[in-house]
């Protein structure tokens, strides 16, 4: 008997002893099972700064965590020796951790929150969720680092738990997503919307690749839609590509463009643009919207002056959006 899976928009109708797109969710019998549930095959402790989240627990460790597979298949992805493994794949180790488990190993390790990251935690729903509400139980805070190419009733259910999310926002085309991720652009938009209205502290990261959605009116179109539906205190991070997987024919972001894509969300009205993964003079800081005094100055992923008081700028008293502990 063929099962559809429901999670994400690719509504896989799945044979007997198939999986669906994500490698992950097999139909067993007629019953769709998640084969990786309580089997990471990543567990890290990072800096949160590395999720990026910028305006969430600064400076704290965040245990991050993946499983292999994903329902998206960017030509592009840094992971994809594990984003686009299959489960039974001899050369990937997995490790038995259930819910309980990693909720221990982040006591264990001061971490004060759980990342479920470096692949897609959407499409190991069922142990995201089973660990995030365990989490929440305990005190310990859940970040989702996503896509958010989720179907909105699955996505309002899990994001009960959620305290932080990083949601890439690939480009604001919907041919860029079907080219580039083998994915569509509305229900990530969608996605993003709903996370806010949930009432999850959201950041987003927008991958620049040159020629592909590099151009300044691409840019400035982003920056709009995330004003608009967002709001402007939403944290954008840009950040550069590097020639990887199925890409190798494109040169790397150059810090040039990184910088003009950050001027012009600023320009655009958005409080705090970023630059990722590239060093950049100022595009790690944290400056004030108001009075545009430095409040946060990082290097790397390390936090060298932190500023912000009572959740506002010692110097105007402008409320800073964010997380702050
Ligand atoms: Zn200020």
């Amino acid at each position: 008997m063929k099962v559809q899976c429901e999670l994400c928009p690719k509504m896989c109708l799945i044979e007997p002893g198939q999986s669906g797109e994500c490698r992950v969710r097999i139909n067993i019998d007629g019953v769709l099972r998640s084969v990786v549930y309580g089997y990471p095959c990543s567990i890290n402790i990072d800096p949160i700064e590395k999720k990026p989240l910028y305006h969430f627990l600064p400076g704290s460790p965040i245990l991050s965590l993946a499983t292999v597979g994903c329902n998206l298949h960017c030509k592009n992805c840094q992971n994809w020796e594990i984003s686009q493994a299959n489960p039974e794949d001899g050369n990937i180790t997995a490790y038995f951790c259930p819910p309980q488990k990693l909720i221990e190993l982040a006591e264990e390790k001061h971490c004060p929150s759980l990342a479920y990251t470096y692949t897609e935690p959407i499409i190991y729903y069922e142990y995201t969720y089973d660990s995030s509400k365990l989490a929440r139980e305990t005190g310990i805070r859940n970040v989702l680092v996503t896509a958010g190419y989720i179907n909105e009733q699955p996505w309002r259910k899990l994001l009960q738990y959620v305290d932080a999310a990083n949601i890439d926002l690939k480009g604001i085309t919907d041919e860029f997503y079907r080219e580039v991720c083998s994915a569509t652009l509305k229900p990530v938009q969608n996605a993003l919307v709903v996370a806010k209205s949930c009432g999850v502290h959201v950041e987003i990261t927008n991958l620049i690749i040159p020629t592909l959605n590099d151009k300044p009116e691409q840019i400035r179109e982003l920056a709009r839609w995330i004003k608009q539906n967002m709001g402007s205190d939403t944290p954008l991070h840009f950040s550069g590509f590097y020639p990887r997987y199925k890409m190798l024919n494109l040169p790397p972001t150059p810090l040039k463009t990184l910088e003009e894509a950050r001027q012009i969300g600023l320009s655009e009205g958005l409080n705090y643009v970023y630059i990722g993964n590239l060093a950049s003079k100022e595009g790690q800081n944290t400056y004030c919207p108001g009075c545009k005094n430095l409040l946060i100055e990082r290097v790397g992923w390390e936090i060298r002056q932190m500023r912000i008081r009572d959740n506002c700028c010692p110097n105007c008293g402008k409320e800073i959006y964010g997380v702050w502990k």
